[in-house]
């Protein structure tokens, strides 16, 4: 509606100048509306029943779209779908595929909150979940019953850094159709692309590397359109089966892009954890230059990796860049461009020497994100990893003086100056032995 000079008031400053000038942007506009106008009763007719063109921002916004569409490409998928954290991104995912009664097989090396997502939240759903070794296939073959719907891991693991034979696990899920859900937020699409290795859906924190600036938190699911209704149908009846109102199925409409859309038209939508187009827009800078910062971010940290691994301070860098790692050869494979930037280092002087460095270090955040272009510390066993006991903590390499750094794109010889400084602190440092070890043994520590 245009708005005349002669109406009133409250009318006028709803109305007046809210036509939109044609121009043509050449950064993707910020779409910061909830919703868009139809041009007639046929278009919103259309809309609601084929989901053409966009009506609603929780359903489809052109700011989203936009980078939706990078981020598939980038992938290797077939779509993607934005929302409005990688935590939501997990959910929507496994929601997509599991039923009450439902099983998932996941690797024990796996970001907390979706550890505690299977565990408090899915659980209560009656969603079972068994936890294998990343590098144990042997494990995961035997643990896939009837009823498992999904098989789940990290890429490129926190804290350990283990690395996952995407390939491998895939083809022992296709044995049975099960799908390979990966959270690639440590290897981004930059590093590898697990759809190209049999992976079904790929999930990310967009708030880490994608984003890049650590602004905004966005978290992306990308499906790679190959779903097999022969194969798998019989593990996923909300796809083959006709709808609630009698009309075709996902796999009918949308053939090997049923599940894609399911997620798409069904679960994101209905759980709504929309973006807002502000978000998407950072998050669609960001990638702009993903390959710039995550190849100065792998190489600083391997240059900072080394550095660490030289020191006498330290007993241990887990970094699968360095060829002490036990996953280097595997790493080789598929990390082809470079080996990523978060990995953990152990101090020899334990929860106090790990305590002096978090609170020394000048130049490196102490705060918990990662995949920032600043580089960033965080003591994973007071924090990240404290929902643990000590044994689950110790087989994902976080011991008292262990910390995990996220290298960012600074001049590496500053990070390392930093580092140096903070380390050289130690010397200084009386550590009462019995106090230390006393504190290693307890199952949480507060910092
Ligand atoms: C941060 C992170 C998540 C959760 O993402 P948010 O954007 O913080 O919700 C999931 N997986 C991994 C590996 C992460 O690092």
């Amino acid at each position: 509606m245009s708005a005349q000079e002669d109406t009133g008031f409250s009318t006028r400053q709803v109305h007046v100048g809210a036509s939109v000038a044609p121009a043509s942007p050449r950064a993707t506009p910020i779409y910061l509306t909830a919703g868009f106008t139809f041009s007639d009763l046929d278009e919103s007719a259309a809309h609601f029943a084929t989901g053409s063109g966009f009506g609603y921002t929780r359903t489809g916004n052109p700011t989203v779209q936009a980078v939706e569409e990078r981020l598939a490409s980038l992938e290797g998928g077939d779509q993607a779908i934005l929302v409005s954290s990688g935590q939501a991104a997990v959910t929507v995912a496994l929601l997509g595929l599991l039923d009450a009664g439902d099983h998932i097989v996941v690797s024990e090396h796996i970001y907390e909150g979706t550890r505690g997502l299977l565990l408090d939240n899915f659980s209560r759903l009656g969603v079972e979940v068994t936890f294998v070794d990343t590098d144990d296939l042997a494990a995961w073959r035997a643990a896939i019953t009837p009823r498992t719907k999904a098989l789940f891991a990290e890429t490129l693991s926190n804290a350990r850094n283990d690395v996952l034979d995407v390939a491998a696990v895939a083809a022992i899920g296709s044995e049975r159709g099960v799908p390979l859900v990966v959270d690639s937020t440590f290897t981004t699409p930059y590093l590898l692309r697990p759809i190209e290795h049999g992976a079904a859906i790929v999930v990310h924190s967009a708030s880490k590397f994608l984003a890049g600036q650590g602004a905004v938190l966005g978290g992306v699911i990308v499906d790679d359109g190959r779903f097999d209704a022969a194969a798998s149908g019989h593990l996923f009846p909300h796809l083959v089966q006709i709808d609630r109102l009698g009309g075709a199925s996902y796999a009918e409409k949308h053939g090997r892009r049923a599940r894609g859309q399911y997620l798409r038209e069904s679960v994101a939508p209905r759980f709504g954890p929309s973006p807002s187009p502000l978000n998407a827009f950072l998050i669609g800078q960001g990638v702009e230059t993903l390959s710039l910062r995550v190849e100065r971010q792998s190489a600083n940290a391997l240059a900072v990796a080394r550095w660490l691994e030289s020191r006498p301070e330290v007993e241990r860098v887990d970094y699968v860049g360095l060829p002490s790692h036990p996953h280097h050869e595997l790493g080789r494979r598929y990390l082809t461009r470079g080996s990523g930037s978060v990995f953990t280092v152990t101090l020899r002087g334990g929860l106090e020497a790990a305590r002096h460095l978090v609170q020394s270090v000048r130049l490196v955040t102490h705060m918990t994100h990662l995949g920032d272009v600043r580089s960033l510390v965080l003591h994973p066993q007071s924090t990240s990893h404290s929902a643990r006991t000590v044994a689950e903590r110790e087989r994902a390499g976080v011991f008292p003086g262990t910390i995990r750094l996220s290298i960012g794109i600074e001049d590496v010889d500053d990070i390392i100056a930093d580092l140096a400084q903070a380390l050289e602190g130690l010397a200084s440092l009386a550590l009462d032995d019995e106090l230390a070890d006393a504190l290693d043994e307890r199952e949480v520590v507060v910092l």
